[in-house]
């Protein structure tokens, strides 16, 4: 931990964490959502609690429980493809780990919180606008089946906050808000490069060392190799979550090397976004002109962090053990191909393994692209519709399937895509395909609604997004009276999301 107190601006050296203390956003505080799956099955508590004023001024810094000592993460970064130097949790504070009643450890962490010794020229703060977002996706993208962080708990102030707008340029105050939210570590590729690069290592080793021992329990610490096993543990978890990310359409929006997570979790929800119609080439946040982080280069992305990954490695490898290590990440591009394979067969119900199925996952994706059909609502209604529909050609109101069908190609894929079938039970392969395929993601549309509900102290659309997002897979009568499962709005092809939150 750095030997210097306080939260002002500056470079640090020799230490992994900053004690910072959260500076507390002023009242009057609000309790705009709490994650109740959260709250009672990994905080033990009851979600009733939250409603009270101690876990009010807990969960937005104001108040630390007796034996926290907050801290401020000490990390670097490759970001947009350089080297950005020293970074750090800027507006977040680390509180403390909790061991909860399964025994699993999460360390609970504050964001929005005020300025720290990393916040550089920002504010320390974060807005409703962003932090709905955080709220809400990362305990969308957990019932996704996605590894990710969670979040406990969105509070709101009437604390002016500002940002400029990206859509104007003009400036715009905003009200501030804290997210509580919890990761089985926070450490992410940035937190060894930081290290590495200024030549700490000793503490390069330390960290990686705990790194290991907490949190991937199969590593024997006696392994000479054991960094070379960690790090073929990362290349495939990473390989693996992109995957996870491509197969529900999620564009995470800054895959900067700080915002990857040596768990292999999804942290940082920034300028995120689900894909609406099927366009690789998507980018969600505006602030991104080249593209970088489109939704179908993530997996190349994903390859050029693992590199960077390695890069902060290698004073801990002999020669042999970098070689060792080149291979592994050589390996990386397949077992990507493998899991993404896995699991567009799974989304377009195909059991086993026949010779033409990477054929029909391409075939489908291509027409997808070429009529800009739907990508969570053509798979949904593939999972829909009976395979005897399909062959008459007969699905009234599935509008993504309309769209896809007018491709000219669609019927010599129909007709490959049912003989497939025609091998198996066909209530089985609905059944399936309905558990992979959402009928619900969060739309930014959908969460622009609930956050200007929630600008002006309205929460029921963040609450109720929250609940229909906790079961994606299960058709719900609100999210249908809603319109979450409809053509979406005119209005949400002109909506963008910037870095600026
Ligand atoms: P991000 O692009 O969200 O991953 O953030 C990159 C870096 O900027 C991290 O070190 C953040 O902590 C920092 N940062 C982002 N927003 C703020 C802010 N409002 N105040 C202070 N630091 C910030
Ligand atoms: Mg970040
Ligand atoms: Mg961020």
């Amino acid at each position: 931990v750095d030997e210097v107190e306080g939260n002002f601006a500056r470079s640090v050296k020799n230490c992994i964490f900053s004690r910072s203390i959260p500076t507390p956003l002023r009242g009057p505080l609000r309790l705009a959502a709490a994650s109740k799956d959260v709250i009672e099955g990994i905080l033990d508590l009851d979600v009733a609690l939250t409603h009270t004023n101690d876990f009010l001024h807990f969960a937005s810094g104001d108040r630390l429980l007796s034996g926290s000592v907050p801290l401020a993460h000490r990390y670097g970064g490759h970001q947009f493809g350089y080297w950005a130097g020293q970074l750090g949790d800027g507006r977040a504070h680390s509180l403390g780990q909790y061991t909860n009643r399964k025994g699993e450890v999460w360390e609970l962490q504050l964001k929005g919180s005020g300025k720290t010794p990393y916040s550089r020229s920002g504010d320390g703060r974060a807005v409703i606008r962003s932090s709905v977002r955080e709220f809400l996706c990362s305990e969308a993208m957990h019932f996704l089946g996605v590894p990710t962080s969670r979040a406990a708990s969105l509070i709101v102030s009437d604390q002016p906050v500002i940002r400029d707008q990206f859509y104007n340029g003009n400036v715009k105050t905003e009200r501030g808000a804290v997210v509580l939210r919890l990761a089985k570590s926070w450490f992410r590729i940035g937190s060894l490069e930081m290290l590495s690069r200024s030549g700490e290592i000793d503490l390069l080793r330390k960290l990686l060392n705990f790194v290991i021992d907490e949190h991937f329990s199969s590593i024997n610490s006696d392994d000479p190799d054991k960094y070379l096993v960690f790090y073929s543990t990362v290349v495939n978890e990473t390989a693996h979550l992109i995957a996870q990310w491509m197969s529900v359409g999620f564009a995470h929006g800054v895959c900067n090397t700080d915002n990857f997570s040596l768990l292999s979790i999804t942290i940082d929800y920034g300028p995120f976004g689900f894909m609406e119609s099927y366009d690789p080439s998507f980018v969600p946040n505006t602030s991104d002109d080249e593209g970088r982080y489109s939704v179908g280069s993530q997996a190349n992305v994903g390859l050029f962090n693992l590199e960077k990954l390695l890069m902060a490695l290698s004073p801990m490898l002999s020669k042999h053990q970098q070689n060792q290590a080149q291979i592994i990440l050589k390996g990386y591009a397949d077992i990507y191909q493998m899991r993404i394979h896995q699991l567009f067969k799974a989304k377009l119900g195909l059991l086993g393994e026949e010779e033409g199925d990477g054929y029909l996952i391409a075939f489908l994706l291509k027409m997808m692209e070429d009529t800009q059909s739907d990508f969570t609502m053509t798979f949904r209604q593939l999972s829909e519709v009976s395979a005897q529909q399909l062959q008459n050609r007969s699905f009234p109101q599935m509008w993504a399937l309309e769209d896809l069908s007018s491709h000219k190609l669609f019927s010599d894929w129909l007709s490959v895509y049912l003989l497939r079938l025609s091998r198996q039970n066909d209530v089985e392969r609905q059944h399936r395909m309905k558990n992979v395929n959402p009928r619900y993601v969060l739309r930014n549309w959908m969460a622009e609604s609930a956050i200007s509900k929630a600008e002006i102290n309205d929460f029921s659309e963040v609450e109720l997004l929250y609940h229909i997002l906790s079961l994606p897979f299960v058709t719900q009568e609100t999210a249908e009276e809603a319109g979450y499962a409809a053509r979406p709005p005119l209005w949400a092809k002109r909506l963008k999301v910037s870095c600026s939150s």
